[in-house]
């Protein structure tokens, strides 16, 4: 039984030195491929070297709208650099976020750069969302993200109607240790009604899971909701998480 972790920050500040045992522990779970998006150019470095060293590690480097003051033309072609590094499968994690600092006209302008460099190379995209579904969504559409290179809507958190549409959209919606709340009434209704072929797996390491396995409590999690074998969750979730990011091959691993 093998999962993907769809996004997992092996890389960050506060848990240095840990990649290398956090990539064991994941393989010993079942957990053969792990995605990390990128937050700050500085790290894109160590994803990448990361990712060349482990079989099972692929990167999606990206600016996150916390750090969306750092774009600039030198970090925008070193993005576009690595767009073409055959372990780059995904451009993240991009998006709006209405707490950070970075003026919301930054943040979009960045956001509108990363998905058109995602859309030249045909990369899928991970998206990052505090408190700005409506104006993140209307990008995605005017841009007609999701139908021609697809994304997930990481740590998803909204209501069933948001995402029915987001699926309609062709997004995939990523569920993470959230699901495991005592609280989480609402994501929980999602799961339960969304097809198994739209959800992907992740754990958001460090934060909120501590250690790469909680990704398969999720998964056991989702089985129990929907009524499945955790091997068809194993299967279908991974079938998914291929599908998307295309350059995942079993060949590349
Ligand atoms: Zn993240």
């Amino acid at each position: 039984m093998y999962f993907c972790d769809t996004h997992i920050h092996l890389v960050a500040a506060g848990v240095e030195g840990m990649a290398d045992i956090w990539v064991d522990s994941a393989a010993a779970a079942g957990i053969d491929r792990l995605i990390q998006p990128g937050v700050r150019s500085a790290e894109w470095d160590a994803l990448i070297s990361l990712a060349e060293r482990h079989s099972s590690v692929y990167a999606a480097p990206g600016i996150h709208p916390l750090y969306a003051d750092q774009w600039d033309d030198e970090v925008a072609l070193r993005l576009e650099e690595l767009t073409r590094h055959p372990k780059v499968v995904a451009i993240g994690e991009i998006g709006l976020d209405a707490v950070v600092r970075p003026a919301q006209e930054v943040q979009e302008q960045v956001l509108r750069a990363q998905l058109r460099m995602a859309l030249d190379h045909g990369l899928p995209v991970l998206l990052h969302c505090r408190q700005k579904k409506g104006a993140l969504l209307a990008i995605l559409r005017e841009l007609d993200i999701g139908r021609q290179i697809g994304g997930v809507w990481h740590a998803f958190s909204g209501g069933l109607p948001f995402a029915r549409e987001l699926v309609d959209l062709k997004f995939s919606i990523g569920v993470g240790p959230i699901l495991l709340r005592r609280n989480a009434r609402k994501l929980l209704e999602v799961v339960a009604a969304l097809p198994i072929s739209a959800i992907l797996l992740e754990t958001d390491l460090p934060d909120p899971a501590q250690a790469p396995e909680e990704l398969v409590k999720v998964a056991k999690r989702i089985a129990e909701i929907k009524n499945l074998t955790l091997d068809t969750v194993a299967r279908v979730t991974t079938e998914n998480a291929l599908r998307l990011f295309d350059k995942i091959q079993e060949g590349n691993k």
